[in-house]
């Protein structure tokens, strides 16, 4: 099984390495990842500048772009064949609820989907506290097996896996989850420069989770990880039909 493993926050991110060992029990990894921090670039592609691979060492490249570049590269080009399974992470940091929508880690898994590879994004609800990030090698190695070796992975789907950020001996177990949602965020700073003019910082700040049951906030809250299938179509489904009632005209 060839294993391409990726992630957002950088290629020395000690997050990607907990990810490439745990990997490496279940087949043959190369990692393809962003040269410097591409957090919350969502699933932003470089189009308009040329892309540089280097070689950092072996089986892993760093990339001068995004996490959607990386897969692209490590699908269609740096690798000798089409990987089998993309792994993105383990991210310094949750990715729930509307995180999934700005974040790198879910977007890389999000184009190995689009490839129509089977991908898991997993990430660490510990950013600023990564004490016990390093031991979950053992547990996300079980658990990937068990996610990656199915034949009845969900097509069009990626799995967001969230880690709570407590010691991998202490996790209680895994639940299948829904996408939870933030009540509250507090992420934007005003401030003066030292010129005197305004300037705007996004980020930091308090975030408050609604933590309803069922969800990747309230299972990762309880101490267990999360597995939320995220499926591409964002099309609203149930609701469909009450907006073709308007019947809207050109
Ligand atoms: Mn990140």
């Amino acid at each position: 099984m060839l294993i391409l493993c990726t992630n957002d926050d950088g290629y020395m991110a000690p997050g990607l390495g907990v990810l490439a060992e745990a990997a490496a029990g279940l087949g043959d990894v190369h990692v393809v990842a962003p040269d410097r921090e591409q957090s919350a670039t969502s699933h932003s592609l470089t189009m308009h500048l040329p892309l540089r691979a280097r070689s950092v060492r072996e089986r892993w490249h760093s990339v001068t772009g995004t996490p959607t570049d990386c897969v692209m590269l490590g699908v269609q080009a740096i690798r000798p064949r089409r990987p089998d399974v993309v792994l993105s992470g383990v991210n310094h940091g949750m990715n729930m609820g509307e995180d999934v929508l700005y974040s790198g880690t879910v977007s890389a898994a999000m184009e190995a989907t689009i490839f129509g590879i089977p991908a898991v994004a997993v990430s660490y609800a510990g950013r600023g506290d990564e004490r016990h990030l390093a031991s979950y090698g053992p547990l996300l190695s079980r658990l990937l097996a068990q996610l990656v070796k199915r034949n009845d992975f969900p097509p069009e789907t990626l799995l967001n896996v969230n880690l709570p950020a407590i010691a991998a001996e202490q996790v209680k177990g895994v639940r299948v989850t829904r996408l939870g949602r933030r009540v509250f965020s507090d992420s934007l700073t005003q401030g003066t420069d030292p010129s005197g003019k305004p300037y705007y910082w996004i980020g930091g700040g308090s975030i408050e989770w609604a933590s309803l049951e069922g969800t990747d906030y309230h299972a990762v809250d309880e101490g267990y990880i999360s597995v939320t299938p995220l499926h591409l179509d964002l099309t609203n489904h149930a609701l469909l039909r009450n907006v073709a009632e308007w019947e809207l005209t050109a």
